[in-house]
């Protein structure tokens, strides 16, 4: 794993939630918490987080949650071509993924440049751009290793 760095900060939820004018409730504060402790995340693990965390909670809350989230610009919702949705709480960043082709781990990678759109484009049609979407496949450490073996 390039990314996990198993750290505890405390994290603190609601004042992210307010910022956002978003009515602070225990879900939203555990699904936050859990896209902020589980980067890249699929919404099945969010779900089994959450419901470790608070006990019942339905499918359907924590999609509505993620979706009040991601609209709010509290998490961000990615989804690399093949795998199911991810979120991830490190928003407003433009940063891009790193994708294994064998297992679907994902890591960060930081923008080439710093500020979207990081790229420029050789022709821009007239559009004006504001983000470059760009993955990097390939396979990870573990999958990479497992293969020359
Ligand atoms: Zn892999
Ligand atoms: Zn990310």
């Amino acid at each position: 794993m390039v990314h996990t760095w198993t750290v505890r900060v405390p994290f603190d939820a609601e004042p992210l939630l307010r910022n956002a004018a978003l009515r602070v409730t225990r879900p939203r504060v555990a699904v936050l918490a859990a896209v902020h402790a589980h980067p890249h995340a699929d919404t099945d693990s969010i779900i089994r987080i959450v419901r470790g965390d608070l006990g019942e909670v339905s499918t359907q809350a924590v999609y509505d949650v993620l979706r009040a989230l991601t609209v709010a610009g509290l998490v961000r919702r990615i989804e690399p071509a093949g795998s199911v949705a991810r979120y991830e709480a490190r928003v407003g960043d433009n940063h891009h993924h790193v994708v294994c082709r064998l297992c679907g781990d994902i890591a960060d990678v930081d923008c080439d440049v710093g500020g979207a759109p990081c790229l420029t484009a050789s022709d821009d049609h007239g559009y004006v751009i504001d983000e470059a979407e760009v993955v990097y496949w390939g396979a990870c450490p573990a999958c990479s290793t497992a293969a020359s073996s």
